[in-house]
């Protein structure tokens, strides 16, 4: 796995191109991802953005590093209009549906788990809340005052932009230049605070009706939302780590405030490596929560859209995402995902005749070669569609096998079924469609009938009448007869 490991490339949004990935110590890898802001349920936008990074952080674990994966959960400081005036998205919708802010905070968290399982994402090693890092953030924000980049007015505490780029390049992740930025700002209702427009909060003074407020130096507040995330990497991956990840919306500004915030509190710039995963489209438009342009994961596994033909395996929709490349908008319709489940239920067909293979003295295709083709793939930025085609040129040797065209050797088949399985399952995060509950009970129903006959062949009538009463209290009818015993 070295050689494989040491030829990983990832395309930095920093450098703005591929770069090959050397950790800053040897074997492991500090990745951090953006997390959701839970005042809604998650919709498909969201997950691809999610899922995306879930095979980066398989593919690095997939060539052995020890990867210490960080995803925050956002539930305080994510205002209405994404800057720093309006009100907070959670603290909103608590006073829409009359209830405790951490009541929608349990809610949707609970929902984006649920969702995120049904899309066998593996959880990440920490995931921290912005409210459960108030004392953090309040240490950063005095850090970066004392290094001169922030000031105090009235109560709140802003970033002096202007002042760190006379040091480091504010606008550097997203290409941005400064002077740009200044002309586009215009002066807005409230702005009175800050010194220049451009200025963004770190915490801000909380009004008396304010709910989701801390005491700190300044006074009663809330922290600004680009500085969780800054607070939280530092504390669980060190003031320098491997990679960011997040989707392409987040790279200006919440992104580029955090570069602003590590620089400007450590003298370093805290990320290696910037990813940006690319936004899922519906109708050639960006899946947003504000303007309803989205899909729900529920909604797909159920059929229950408008939209749709039918209902769709959560491994369907995953395997659909994995068709694109991360870095690429990805358009949803009905047609490509039919498309996608029939290679879907293609490849899993070839999934399970793998096992069925008869091997001969000699392999017709070189094995070795196509599965070095998967690494080369994987290696070049996370290409999953280069994958995936190269994963279908395996399909098509096993077809051909079983079919009696071609020839593997038994060395090869089992080389085969360990790749295809490490690549699809591990790294893709593919599996079988989720069995139905009614085939996973019939191992039990048998053990549970077996008992009952050994009960009544005993005579131990007791038990017997326990078990029939019990299943039928379940909704299970047993049914005796010469036959023997049936259940329904
Ligand atoms: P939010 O909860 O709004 O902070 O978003 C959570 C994550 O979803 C962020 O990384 C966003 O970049 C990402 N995201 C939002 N909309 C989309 C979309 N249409 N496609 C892909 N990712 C998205
Ligand atoms: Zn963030």
């Amino acid at each position: 796995m070295k050689e494989e490991k040491e030829a990983l490339k990832i395309y930095n949004s920093l450098a703005g191109s591929k770069e090959l990935f050397t950790p800053i110590n040897e074997g492991f890898v500090g990745l951090y991802v953006c997390g959701p802001t839970v005042y809604s349920n998650v919709h498909l936008g969201n997950c691809r953005t999610f899922i995306s990074f879930d095979m980066v952080y398989r593919y690095l674990v997939h060539l052995g590093y020890k990867v210490r994966y960080v995803r925050n959960i956002t539930d305080v400081g994510h205002l209405v209009d994404d800057a720093d005036e309006g009100e907070d998205k959670i603290a909103k919708k608590a006073r829409l549906e009359k209830l405790e802010p951490m009541e929608i905070v349990q809610q949707y968290t609970k929902d984006f788990h649920s969702v995120l399982d049904q899309f066998n994402n593996i959880s990440p090693s920490i995931e921290p809340t912005a409210t459960g890092h108030i004392i953090e953030q309040i240490s950063m924000i005095q850090a970066i005052i004392e290094n001169g980049f922030a000031y105090e007015s009235n109560g709140s505490v802003y970033f002096n932009v202007e002042k760190y780029n006379e040091a480091h390049p504010y606008g550097e992740l997203s290409g941005r230049k400064i002077e740009d930025l200044i002309s586009n700002t215009r002066e807005l209702d409230g702005q009175g605070e800050k010194r220049a427009p451009l200025d963004f909060a770190l915490w801000k003074n909380a009004s008396d009706e304010h709910i989701m407020k801390w005491p700190s130096p300044w006074g009663v507040g809330f922290p600004g939302w680009h500085l969780e995330c800054s607070a939280m990497s530092t504390k669980y991956l060190g003031e320098e780590f491997d990679i960011h990840g997040g989707g392409m919306d987040l790279k200006f500004p919440h992104h580029e405030c955090e570069i602003a915030q590590g620089t400007a509190a450590t003298g370093k710039s805290p990320v290696r490596y910037w990813m940006h995963g690319n936004m899922l489209t519906l109708n050639g438009k960006k899946m947003s929560k504000s303007t309803g342009n989205n899909l729900l994961p529920s909604e797909l596994f159920s059929g229950d859209n408008d939209l749709l033909e039918k209902s769709y395996d959560p491994m369907v929709v995953r395997f659909f995402m994995m068709q694109a490349h991360y870095r690429s908008t990805l358009d949803f319709t009905s047609d490509a995902l039919n498309a996608s489940e029939k290679g879907y239920l293609k490849l899993m067909e070839a999934m399970k005749s793998m096992d069925k293979l008869t091997p001969s003295k000699e392999s017709s295709l070189n094995v070795l070669e196509l599965i070095g083709s998967f690494y080369a793939a994987m290696n070049d930025d996370f290409n999953a569609p280069i994958l995936v085609a190269k994963l279908f040129d395996a399909v098509k040797f096993i077809n051909s096998v079983n079919a009696g065209n071609a020839t593997i050797t038994a060395v090869d088949i089992e080389l085969l079924q360990k790749e295809m399985n490490a690549f699809v399952h591990d790294v893709l995060g593919i599996s079988g469609i989720s069995e139905s509950s009614e085939s996973r009970l019939d191992p039990v129903m048998d053990l549970i009938l077996d008992l009952r006959q050994d009960a009544r062949q005993n005579k131990d009538w007791g038990t017997s009448d326990k078990i029939r009463d019990g299943l039928a209290s379940a909704g299970i009818t047993v049914k005796d007869s010469k036959e023997g015993t049936t259940w329904n």
